[in-house]
């Protein structure tokens, strides 16, 4: 992965989180995620709020769900939180998204905060979930 397409897909899920509020939230928060594919493509997506809490879903659903019809396989996801006060912030994929995306290899690029928050790296899924559940069927 280029350090241009990691700076695309940094760009394409601020600029989607920006322009895409949650509904539910009292703030003016956005998250959105990008996924790069193998085939090139990049997959979007938004949070969804829910009044119960446990029937949000992670903004990286959509992309993954995407990936999954297609048959492509992603391999770089990342997730940004932006409010009109802080600007974007770079959100590691969550436990479930780990194991979600884990799927598509252990070699899936993700996106980290940098050590100021608002710049971003990407490192191997490996790195963050060394032994995921998946392991336990293979
Ligand atoms: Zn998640």
């Amino acid at each position: 992965m280029t350090d241009d397409e990691q700076a695309e897909l940094y760009t394409s899920a601020v600029t989607l989180a920006q322009n895409h509020p949650a509904r539910f939230t009292d703030e003016d928060e956005g998250i959105a995620a990008a996924a790069l594919t193998e085939s090139g493509l990049t997959l979007l997506g938004v949070s969804i709020d829910a009044m119960v809490t446990s029937a949000c879903l992670c903004a990286e659903t959509g992309p993954i769900c995407e990936a999954h019809r297609t048959g492509d396989r992603i391999i770089a996801s990342i997730c940004v939180r932006w409010t009109e006060s802080d600007g974007p912030m770079v959100l590691a994929a969550c436990g479930v998204c780990q194991e979600r995306l884990v799927m598509f290899g252990r070699d899936v690029m993700i996106g980290l905060p940098a050590d100021d928050s608002r710049q971003f790296r990407f490192v191997p899924l490996a790195d963050l979930r060394p032994s995921p559940w998946w392991d336990a069927w293979n």
